[in-house]
């Protein structure tokens, strides 16, 4: 498909490519919503294999942040960037970073960035130097990193569909399996470890897991096997796509939900297979919105305690989703439905009096 007609059929407002010659970044913004206010999403650092693959990564995952910040009841729209690396493990630069930085204030505020994968704080203050629209760094703007809110929301969600299986919210007695021991990965077992759960980990880097394992007593598992282990929760915190049509007939977990953004291969093939195989999907932009949610909020100038209080409601939300899914064709697609209805609300014209 070329790029208009994916931006016609995801719904996209605005796909802007970028290029600086001193850096040699290239990047490409996306603006999927602005309905609820400016498009918010992480930029991304990643080498892709092809420019078409890049492309696909920032329609998908800025349409995603539109959902999520809608479901999040933020006043803010969906967005996303990410940086084409010419190749793996490519280092970051205050150059780059600021390059790219230039290309977000060439948007005038229609995208506000913030770090997603292969960017730090550190990261977002260099890009705070050329544009006021980045939230998430520490001395040239505010917010800091978000993984830590975006965990505490995930077991938030991970409490929801305990509730929703019947079974005690309570993480005693349960085995959660992540895929993942980042920066989201690591801050979920460190909760759950604390909150009494069994937390089974794998991680493509080694030193990562021996992280986790020695920091929570965490019990390692080869990255291979952990989508297949038995346990009561997945939770998968790497990248997305990893639940597909060739996984779904092995998982053996009653529950998904995890940080991972965009964690169904095919929202809607997968969702469905997911449903008739009894496996109850958080879908990963209500479980994941945590950091959204703080990032969002530090840049609204809302409260810690509202925050936070944002943050709990994350259960609420999934609990609501989880039972309008009852009568819809997959979870996802209920969380979607949910979404849209916030914004269809917020675009009604006002109708006054007189
Ligand atoms: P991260 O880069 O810190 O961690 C990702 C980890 O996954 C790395 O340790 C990497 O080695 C590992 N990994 C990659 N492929 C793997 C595989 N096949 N098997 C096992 N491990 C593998 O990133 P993060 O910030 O923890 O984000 C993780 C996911 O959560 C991403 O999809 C991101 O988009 C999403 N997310 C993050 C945040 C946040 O606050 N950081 C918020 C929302 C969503």
């Amino acid at each position: 498909m070329n790029t208009f007609d994916q931006m016609v059929d995801r719904g996209h407002e605005q796909v802007s490519f970028h290029q600086d010659p001193d850096t040699g970044l290239r990047a490409i913004i996306a603006v999927h919503s602005t309905v609820l206010g400016p498009g918010f999403g992480g930029a991304r650092r990643w080498y892709y294999a092809t420019e078409a693959d890049a492309l696909y990564d920032v329609l998908r995952l800025s349409e995603g942040m539109t959902y999520k910040a809608a479901a999040a009841n933020l006043p803010m729209g969906g967005g996303k960037a990410v940086v084409l690396l010419p190749k793996l493990d490519y280092r970051a630069t205050e150059a780059e970073a600021r390059a790219l930085g230039r290309c977000v204030q060439a948007l005038g505020g229609r995208y506000i960035s913030a770090e997603d994968v292969g960017l730090s704080p550190q990261y977002v203050d260099w890009m705070a130097q050329e544009t006021t629209w980045v939230t998430g760094g520490i001395d040239h703007c505010p917010g800091g990193d978000p993984s830590p809110h975006t965990a505490q929301g995930v077991v938030n969600a991970m409490r929801a569909a305990l509730t929703h299986v019947g079974r005690d919210a309570d993480f005693s007695g349960v085995t959660v399996a992540i895929q993942g021991a980042g920066n989201v990965g690591s801050n979920i077992a460190r909760i759950l470890t604390g909150l009494g759960a069994k937390v089974l980990i794998a991680d493509i880097a080694d030193v990562r897991v021996k992280r986790v394992v020695d920091e929570c007593g965490a019990t390692p598992v080869e990255h291979e096997d952990i989508l297949t282990t038995p346990c009561d929760i997945l939770a998968p915190c790497a990248l997305g796509g990893v639940i597909d049509a060739t996984i779904i007939p092995k998982l053996r977990c009653p529950i998904i939900c995890g940080g991972a953004n965009n964690i169904l291969d095919d929202y809607d093939e997968d969702g469905v297979a997911l449903m008739a195989s009894n496996i109850v999907y958080v879908p990963d932009f209500i479980a994941n919105a945590g950091g959204v949610i703080e990032l969002a909020g530090v840049y609204l100038d809302l409260s810690p305690d509202d925050r936070a209080q944002r943050i709990a409601e994350i259960e609420t939300t999934a609990l609501q989703v989880l039972r309008d899914a009852e009568s819809a064709s997959s979870t996802y697609m209920a969380a979607v439905s949910y979404a849209k209805r916030r914004i269809d609300e917020a675009a009604k014209p006002r109708v006054t009096a007189g």
